[in-house]
């Protein structure tokens, strides 16, 4: 059947983690594609962005799309553990609050994740330096054409293709033109982190402290709340460690679409000292080793009902800006391509809007439910009020309170569609 079908063509806008899985996904199910990114250039070293936690639903989807699937494992370190524990600013001790086992994550650099999947595409796949300008659907809704303007040379194209795949993340463009007035919205804090890198110095008297303080690190993730916020912390590979402080204030002005910020020093400082005051001199000690520490405003949406208009689909963080406290933004991305490539597949380009049905009906349940467990397991580690509960405290919190703060109490975790079964 597949084979006398026409060959389709998708163009996905945005090369991040959603759409370079989504041409993997789309290939595997027999599409063209063409991906556009704004970024000139491929992400390359790990100057760009941090850690991450792949769930074991996202290692297999992503298994038969890489060339080489053992890059997996090289470069990745098994989170088994998730440790949630509390720490007491004033005597500088912390205290566990509940433990899972049975974790299975895994821990890798957003760029690692990211070269791994873009360098099993042919490189004709990504036109990078390519920035999005608009899009207009076909009288008959059977085609999309898509402008984006060449950056090095100010040139605009256009691109003719069967589906339009909005992977262009949170602020995306093109879910703007449906629903110009969803907005993101501000969930209260900010969250300073970054990786220090000690490979120049293996034996660290920093990290070997560090360690000591947090026994289980290289296999755990920790999750600690202090007076001021909370904090996660775990290990990469090549001798790098990852860490991230939530905290509370107004919402920032970041420039443009940003919700990261480059800081100043005096930024760096204030924050170091305020770290003194909330959490054990170990943990303060790698962050003030680390080198450029920065900020990134934390946003989601209320979910959408909505998912795909015509011939027009949104995936990943455009289809669901969510914020970070169930681990799942960049899973959901790699679980939004596999789905739609499967429905695609299924119902061909001949009956698109079954497709495209087909995987809104997987995927807005869930998306929904995540995002709005997501936003209050955020403001519960945050200490921010809720409507139904008192404010979280460590100090007096029971066994069932603290064994709520576990991620795989996340609804759908690590659930797998019948679709990919
Ligand atoms: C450079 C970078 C580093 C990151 N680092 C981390 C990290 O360390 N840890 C973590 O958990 N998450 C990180 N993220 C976020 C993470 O990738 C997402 O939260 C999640 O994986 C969902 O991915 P996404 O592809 O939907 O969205 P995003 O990752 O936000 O990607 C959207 C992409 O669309 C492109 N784009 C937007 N508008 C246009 C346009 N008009 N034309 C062309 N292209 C456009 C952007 O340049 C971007 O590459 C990072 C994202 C980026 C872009």
């Amino acid at each position: 059947m597949k084979n006398s079908r026409r060959k389709a063509k998708a163009v996905i806008v945005g090369g991040s983690i959603a759409g370079v899985s989504c041409a993997h996904a789309l290939i595997a199910a027999g599409w063209d594609v063409v991906v556009l990114e704004k970024t000139s250039t491929p992400p390359e070293g790990c100057a760009t962005g941090a850690g991450l936690g792949l769930d074991s639903v996202s290692e297999k989807l992503i298994q038969p799309w890489i060339t080489q699937p053992e890059l997996l494992q090289v470069l990745s370190l098994p989170m088994t553990i998730e440790h949630e524990q509390a720490t007491d600013a004033d005597k500088k001790i912390t205290w566990t609050l509940t433990r899972d086992d049975n974790f299975n994550y895994k821990a890798m650099h957003w760029a690692d994740l990211h070269r791994i999947l873009y360098h099993s595409l042919s490189p004709e796949v990504v036109l990078w330096g390519h920035l999005f300008v608009s899009f207009s659907i076909s009288d008959d809704k059977r085609s999309v054409k898509v402008q984006a303007k060449v950056l090095q040379t100010d040139e605009t194209i256009e691109i003719v293709g069967d589906l339009l795949v909005s992977a262009d993340g949170c602020h995306s463009a093109i879910r703007k033109t449906f629903l110009p007035d969803h907005k993101l919205r501000y969930s209260g804090y900010c969250a300073w982190r970054g990786v220090l890198d000690y490979s120049d110095n293996p034996q660290s008297e920093t990290v070997v402290a560090l360690k000591k303080a947090y026994p289980d690190l290289g296999k755990t993730n920790y999750f600690d709340i202090g007076s001021d916020g909370h904090a996660i912390l775990y290990e990469l590979i090549n001798k790098r460690i990852n860490w991230i402080w939530y905290r509370n204030q107004t919402e920032p002005d970041f420039k443009g679409n940003s919700v990261t910020t480059k800081v100043s020093k005096d930024m760096i400082e204030k924050m170091l000292t305020a770290a003194e005051k909330v959490w054990i001199p170990e943990f303060v000690k790698v962050m003030r080793e680390t080198k450029e520490p920065f900020l990134n405003a934390i946003y989601d949406s209320d979910p959408l009902e909505q998912l795909y208009w015509d011939n027009v689909v949104l995936i990943g963080d455009a289809a669901h800006p969510i914020s970070p406290h169930g681990g799942r933004s960049t899973n959901m991305s790699i679980l939004d391509a596999a789905v739609l490539g499967k429905c695609l597949e299924k119902w061909g380009v001949e009956k698109l809007s079954s497709a495209l049905q087909e995987y809104q009906s997987i995927r807005v349940v869930v998306a929904r439910e995540q995002v709005l467990f997501s936003r209050r397991m955020g403001r519960i580690k945050q200490r921010l009020p809720l409507p139904d509960r008192e404010l979280f405290d460590p100090v007096t919190a029971d066994q069932k309170e603290c064994e709520a703060l576990r991620l795989r109490n996340i609804p759908y975790f690590c659930d797998v569609p019948s679709i990919l079964i």
